[in-house]
């Protein structure tokens, strides 16, 4: 059972779920591999801010009984799953990563929480994250640092650090993450998997605690593009909870994973965006990162894409725009928590009135940086402000917009680096919120038009992982699943060849 044990962990949700339903493990087994896993390396590691092995062994043993009961079962039962601690799960713990929600179980789930229960999977935990999303390492948790797979020193990415450094390092198969400007895509860049920012709209927004409303979405963080397709299937789809859920079905993904893997990509036109890191614009982007990147679009073209570059202007004010934006969504969204509903209440000795225990509480139960931005949101929207600082970058929101929809003219996906730099050192930007937020630059546009964007790994730069991004037109989500697994296919031939390369030169 040992070795069984060691593959489980290493073994891809798609082919966990293959094995399940041949009957070859059941989800007890699954479950608990994955369970000691984390009890011997989460110590260290602090991806999971809340895991109940009772919970998720009962839950994985109920799966077992009815498959021995013949009942139809979907394909992902059994398959053990983390959830980032924004999404609400009834009954077990959700903080957001905030003190302010310190032990509220909430009393109900999250569209996307409650459709994985009904297809089977098995909840290991809530992973950590920075408070309210906000952040890009994962530094600004109220309660614990992550440390990345790759490099016990450095950042595992964030906001969903927790989420991405639980699947680097094999402590769950897969994983939810959110993604309001980069928050999939950044840590799963830089932890080497694979994340998907799905259209704005297309994934059930009702249950995850709103940070910037008009831009949060869900998805999947996997280690392989079919099995984020899988993931991304099993949430989607119309929600009439959410009332910017659109009224579509269910896309078709892993479909479109399996096609790009046979690797043609024939006629396929790709567009470099040329202020993500093409000429003139490489302020801030490692060599290594623009490099690997290179590469990978080298390959693509070898698949048949035609590749030309695309200017996007109105992208170099993205970072600008969306840090307005989302505070200021976020000033607004965050007046709940008032210590009067929910979650922490401080001083409240009979001797205050209601306004100072609301201060107090919200004085004690925010961190640093969610005070930050929701003074600068509430600024912004601020009568006098309001027309310069927040009606400006919803005109930024357009041109950039527009921008997109002009390239959709001449190419079916653009794509750039994912983020400009690999992993960094942890501590080394906590004291720079500027530097923080530079680490969005290529993630932004995508967020801020509600279009589809995946991040696939494009190999390594100094030992460390280097995420390549493909955006697609809205409800397009297919084609950077297409793209994005013809390109993981192509870098494992690669890689094949290279090895049986040098094993032939080690014969010689
Ligand atoms: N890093 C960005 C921010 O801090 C994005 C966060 C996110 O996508 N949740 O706002």
């Amino acid at each position: 059972m040992s070795d069984l044990t060691t593959d489980l962990t290493t073994t891809d949700a798609a082919e966990l779920g293959r094995l399940l339903s041949a009957g070859e493990v059941t989800a007890a087994e699954v479950t608990r591999a994955y369970l000691d896993r984390i009890e011997a390396e989460d110590g260290e590691l602090g991806a999971y801010l809340h895991v109940d092995a009772e919970a998720a062994l009962r839950t994985a043993e109920q799966v077992d009984a009815a498959r021995a009961n013949g009942d139809e079962l979907g394909p992902l039962a059994g398959i053990p799953l983390a959830l980032k601690d924004v999404v609400v799960t009834e009954g077990v713990p959700t903080t957001s990563g905030s003190t302010i929600l310190e032990g509220w179980r909430p009393p109900y789930d999250a569209t996307v929480a409650a459709r994985l229960k009904a297809a089977g999977t098995v909840l290991l935990g809530k992973t950590n994250m920075d408070e309210f999303a906000m952040g890009s390492s994962t530094e600004n948790s109220a309660y614990q640092v992550t440390r990345n797979p790759w490099d016990a020193d450095r950042i595992p990415g964030g906001s969903s650090g927790g989420s991405s450094a639980a699947v680097a390092a094999g402590l769950a198969p897969w994983a939810i993450g959110t993604d309001t400007g980069g928050s999939i895509r950044q840590p799963a860049a830089v932890t080497g998997l694979v994340g998907h920012k799905p259209t704005y709209g297309s994934v059930s927004r009702y249950g995850l605690i709103a940070f910037s409303s008009s831009l949060d979405q869900a998805g999947p963080m996997t280690r392989t593009v079919l099995d984020a397709a899988l993931l991304h299937e099993a949430i989607a789809g119309h929600d009439p909870l959410d009332s910017t859920s659109i009224a579509a079905g269910v896309p078709v993904l892993a479909e479109a994973a399996r096609r790009g893997a046979e690797g043609e990509l024939a006629g396929l036109k790709v567009g470099v965006v040329t202020e993500l890191g093409g000429d003139g614009h490489t302020d801030g982007y490692e060599p290594g990162v623009l490099s690997a990147f290179a590469e990978a679009v080298a390959l693509l073209e070898s698949l048949g894409a035609e590749v030309r570059q695309v200017s996007c202007p109105a992208f170099d004010l993205a970072l600008p725009a969306y840090y307005l934006i989302a505070p200021s969504e976020a000033s607004s969204n965050l007046a709940r928590f008032d210590g009067v509903r929910y979650g922490l209440r401080a001083g409240d000795d009979g001797d205050r009135d209601l306004d100072e225990v609301m201060a107090l509480t919200r004085e004690q139960g925010f961190g640093p940086e969610v005070k930050r931005r929701i003074i600068l949101g509430t600024y912004a929207l601020s009568s006098g402000y309001y027309d310069a600082y927040y009606g400006q970058a919803q005109k930024v929101r357009t041109l950039i917009t527009r921008d997109f929809t002009s390239a959709w003219d001449d190419v079916d996906v653009l794509v750039s680096p994912t983020s400009p730099t690999v992993a960094w050192p942890i501590g080394a930007r906590v004291d720079d919120p500027i530097a923080m937020y530079a680490a969005d630059l290529c993630t932004l546009p995508a967020s801020l038009a509600g279009v589809p964007a995946i991040s696939v790994p494009c190999g390594l730069s100094e030992g460390l992982p280097v995420g390549f991004q493909v955006v697609a037109p809205a409800l397009a989500d297919d084609r950077c699943y297409r793209v994005a697994a013809a390109l993981e296919a192509a870098q494992d031939a690669a890689r094949g060849a290279r090895f049986l390369d040098q094993l032939a030169g080690g014969a010689a």
